[in-house]
């Protein structure tokens, strides 16, 4: 059996490169209890990280329709917006995701970055943390394709980008929704635990999803890349 090496990593952004997932967790809980909701932070990570706009709109929609039997006012998804964008400026990269992303330039491994968030928030969040020179031009948001995650669209636009077989990407990703856009791209996926949004429990709900593996952080990702293959039972 001859080990064929991963020809590309595909990153996640939120809660992978950048710790944003926990970035205003709490006040965003507050201010949905103050619309009604009991949901703990656990619980929306749980329930609502991983997808893009239009779907968590929806979602929420859903929650709220189902809890006060009308449909939210615009300014409840206004504040809530407002509730994180007011606390950008402490936006962080997750440990050692500089280091990964230079270890795999340096290896000459391609990667791309292929994220459920709007280009206009991905291309800051990238920038703030000092990440997004690094990955350009492969930093994809899920605004270029037809259907966000879980859908496997951006998935295999960005394999396409890397001129890479989607059987031969190796994608890191800390939501469940995204783990099984990977599966249906046909990709490897490994749960990354290493942002600050990863609670008890959080490693299960992605062995459930789907993935393949878990890496706790970046150093167990670089350790275990090498020797890595893609597995043709998957
Ligand atoms: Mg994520």
């Amino acid at each position: 059996m001859s080990a064929r090496p991963f020809e590309a990593v595909i990153f996640d952004c939120d809660g992978v490169l950048v710790d944003s997932e926990i970035l205003g967790l709490d006040a965003s809980a507050d201010y949905l209890r103050r619309h009604g909701f009991s949901w703990t932070r656990e619980d929306l990570v749980r329930l609502f990280t991983g997808f893009r706009d239009d779907v968590f709109a929806a979602k929420l929609t859903e929650a709220y329709r189902a809890l006060h039997g009308k449909t939210p006012a615009p300014d409840f998804f206004e504040g809530l917006v407002e509730t994180r964008r007011a606390r950008r400026h402490l936006l962080k990269p997750v440990p050692d995701a500089e280091t990964a992303l230079k270890a795999l330039q340096e290896g000459e491994r391609p990667f791309a970055v292929a994220s459920s968030s709007r280009t206009e928030y991905l291309t800051g969040k990238m920038q703030r943390v000092g990440l997004y020179d690094l990955a350009a031009p492969h930093v994809y948001s899920a605004d270029l394709v037809a259907h966000g995650k879980p859908a496997p669209d951006i998935f295999l636009y960005a394999a396409d980008r890397l001129n890479v077989e989607p059987e031969a990407c190796l994608v890191i990703e800390d939501s469940a929704n995204g783990v099984r856009a990977g599966l249906a791209a046909g990709m490897t996926v490994w749960g990354f635990l290493g942002g600050g949004h990863v609670f008890a429990g959080h490693g299960e709900r992605l062995l459930e999803a789907g993935a393949h593996d878990l890496v706790e952080d970046f150093k167990a990702f670089l350790s275990r890349l090498d020797g890595a293959s893609p597995d043709p039972q998957r």
